[in-house]
């Protein structure tokens, strides 16, 4: 059966191959890409009011011709009010908009146009900024509010998109309009009928018409709450497919057997005791359990660890390492970036030191008679842990028995990760780390394919930092307080957030502070400039200087983010504060305090700075605990921004909001667990699993 929705854009009418370029760019190449992309609230547009009738205070719709127009100057240069007077049949009313002239060309005497908006006493009645709405733009002469006007964009509940691209909201409402207009009676049903009958929900094309264009009467408050049965009804869709493969890549997990299963003896024991350089928190011994436990199963670990920055994690995944290789398997150990797999190469190598295992550093830039080397060597097993980044299991690397993967600080990349080894017919345990605390309401449903251990405590011993909020004016103050770290011999970074659009401007912006602290503020020291133009030799020239201490000043984009270990740096300045999240914020703060002195983080801001700008600098003085920043990060921005530009391997959704609809996905994920153990997959299911999972769960195969 053709699915309908899978029809190509540019085949509607009025598209055309230009504009669905566009579309595509957006994301939207299907008629269901459309179609599945949500309103973002609900606007009711009831009915149009007489001008007459107008009363301040309310939010209305008009419809009128313009009667004249006039573009106003004010006394502050280049700010230009563009005011028109709109008449209907009873009356006329006044209308301004700031700062857009261009609408002069627009809505031009004897142009027809519906306004929405508030209506205001100042003093006669004016509508401020209002939505306007050309009726009949394509003969612009005008007429009387057409039927389209008044039962697409007015005149009833009208959904009200997001813009993006070239798509306006209106455009949008244009194009869904036209297409649930053709919506073919017998439209392809992915969702179990049984289900879907048990939970009264809609059938999906009624679901999908209902969603977009509100029946009349409907609650605009459950609207608003993407609460009606139709909008529960494509929500829960998507739900059900996303844990349905979630459960389905796990189930298949289960059925892999590794080659080797580890044990453990006394033998074991005394060995990794003999490494342990400090006593294991309670944190770390629970983890080291959950893990060892994994490892001695006949299927292949798969775990998350997560663990603030500072928790101790290493010391885990190290001899969990060491239990592989005392069971003669090699160990692979990954981590995002060459600088952070030579700090681990260094450090393990030093904790093995008095071990019979052989480490070895393998990246990029081994390249070489030492890479053939190396790769020789790792596939006769001579080599028992090998550091490396990313690319270790990528490329040609093979192993004599490869049997633990460590992944460190991207889980996101664990999950492609295992996917590779697995299709290079490896089936090693998988332990992989992150440092970004994911709270437990995502946690449970989000990653239902993966174990997870948390560890919660610290290593003890360790001083929190000292974390201060500043307004710009108290710049001096901070300079002051960074030269005393400098004097007594420690460094500091100052990390530059995004600001500007262009990343050009951004580096320009921290190019600009790094000239100027060198020269005007701290002569004295040595200031290097770090972004993410650089090119990656650059880059780790400028870490490796820092990390050896001749760099004192550190200025940086957030590429430091998942950085370096430099426990000599006691200090971060984070420039405009109030435009980051507070969790990239604790991240950031992570990178020091990594030592035995004492730490800073200065948070400097500027205005203006909002309510909520203030409360998250302010609460991340408050406390250095991870998790907890963790659940306000996500009470306050929801989880499609929580994590901010990092990999965060949630997935993204285009119907359901994992906060708003935590409870559904819980349903969900309780009715795919029903659906599989009763067998009733239709192979209709499976197809749509196999177009929607790969691409936008961004996850690979489901088995
Ligand atoms: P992260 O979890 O951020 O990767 P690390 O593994 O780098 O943290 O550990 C941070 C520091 O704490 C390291 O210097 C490590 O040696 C030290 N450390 C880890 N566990 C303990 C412990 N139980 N007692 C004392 N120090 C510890
Ligand atoms: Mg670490």
């Amino acid at each position: 059966m053709t699915d309908y929705l899978q029809t190509p854009l540019q085949y509607l009418k009025g598209v055309g191959p230009k504009r669905a370029a566009d579309l595509q760019r957006i994301g939207l190449s299907t008629i269901e890409d459309l179609l599945y992309r949500f309103p973002i609230r609900y606007e009711d547009r009831g009915h149009l009011q007489p001008i007459a009738g107008l009363k301040p205070g309310q939010q209305v719709a008009i419809a009128g011709r313009i009667q004249g127009s006039k573009l106003r100057t004010t006394r502050r240069p280049g700010f230009r009010i563009f005011e028109a007077v709109i008449g209907d049949s009873t009356g006329s009313v006044r209308a301004v908009w700031m700062n857009q002239s261009f609408l002069q060309d627009i809505l031009r005497p004897h142009v027809s146009v519906v306004l929405f908006g508030l209506v205001e006493l100042r003093p006669g009645l004016q509508f401020t900024n209002p939505d306007y709405e050309i009726i009949d733009a394509d003969d612009e002469g005008g007429g009387p509010p057409s039927d389209e006007t008044t039962t697409i964009h007015t005149g009833r509940i009208v959904p009200v998109y997001e813009k993006a691209g070239a798509m306006t909201p209106k455009m949008q409402r244009r194009l869904v309009h036209e297409v649930l207009s053709r919506l073919p009676e017998d439209l392809v049903d992915p969702f179990p009928a049984h289900i879907r009958d048990r939970m009264k929900l809609p059938a999906r094309r009624i679901a999908l018409v209902d969603t977009h264009f509100p029946q009349t009467g409907t609650p605009i408050e459950l609207l608003n709450q993407f609460r009606t049965s139709a909008q529960v009804r494509l929500i829960f869709e998507e739900f059900f497919l996303f844990q349905l493969g979630v459960l389905m890549r796990r189930r298949s997990a289960i059925r892999e057997s590794k080659p080797t299963v580890v044990k453990v003896d006394d033998r074991i024991r005394e060995s990794a005791r003999k490494i342990l350089p400090f006593r294991l928190t309670e944190g770390q011994r629970t983890a080291l359990k959950e893990i060892v436990d994994d490892m001695q199963r006949p299927q292949p670990m798969n775990r998350l660890l997560q663990g603030d920055v500072g928790a101790g994690k290493t010391i885990v995944a190290l001899l969990a390492a060491l239990v592989a290789m005392e069971n003669g398997l090699q160990v692979a150990f990954m981590a995002p970036t060459e600088i952070l797999a030579e700090q681990h190469y260094l450090s393990l190598r030093r904790l093995l030191e008095k071990s019979r295992f052989h480490v070895e550093l393998l990246t990029g830039t081994t390249t070489g008679l030492r890479r053939r080397d190396l790769l020789a060597r790792l596939a006769a097993g001579d080599i028992h842990l090998v550091v490396g980044t990313h690319a270790l299991v990528q490329g040609t690397v093979n192993f004599h028995s490869l049997g633990l993967a460590v992944i460190d600080e991207q889980h996101r990349f664990g999950v492609v990760q295992r996917a590779t080894l697995r299709s290079k017919g490896l089936h090693p345990d998988v332990l992989v780390m992150t440092a970004t605390p994911i709270p437990r309401t995502l946690a449970l449903t989000v990653y239902g394919d993966l174990d997870m251990s948390v560890m919660r405590d610290m290593p003890p011993g360790r001083r929190a930092i000292l974390t201060t909020v500043r307004p710009e004016s108290r710049r001096p103050d901070v300079y002051a307080l960074v030269k005393d770290q400098l004097e007594a011999g420690r460094q500091a970074y100052v990390v530059y957030p995004l600001i500007e659009e262009s990343e050009k401007i951004d580096v320009k912006a921290a190019t600009e502070m790094a000239d100027h602290l060198a020269q005007d503020v701290f002569p004295e020291y040595r200031v290097a400039l770090l972004h993410g133009r650089m090119k990656q030799d650059a880059k780790d020239r400028v870490m490796r200087s820092f990390a050896a201490g001749d760099t004192q000043v550190l200025v940086s984009t957030t590429v430091i983010e998942v950085g370096i270990d430099v426990a000599n740096a006691t200090v971060m300045v984070i420039e405009h504060a109030e435009r980051f999240g507070l969790s990239q914020l604790h991240q950031l703060r992570g990178r020091v305090g990594r030592g035995s002195h004492q730490s800073h983080c200065i948070l400097l801001y500027q205005y203006p700075i909002s309510k909520q700008g203030k409360e998250r600098l302010t609460a991340l003085a408050e406390t250095n605990d991870g998790f907890e920043i963790a659940e306000r990060d996500l009470q306050q921005r929801g989880p499609g921004d929580f994590f901010g530009t990092r990999q965060s391997g949630l997935p993204t959704l285009r119907t359901g909001d994992l906060l708003r609809d935590h409870s559904l996905m819980e349903q969900a994920r309780q009715e795919a667990v029903q659906y599989l153990d009763s067998d009733a997959m239709t192979s209709q299911i499976l197809e749509s699993l196999r177009q929607t999972w790969p691409t936008r769960f961004g996850l690979m195969d489901i088995g």
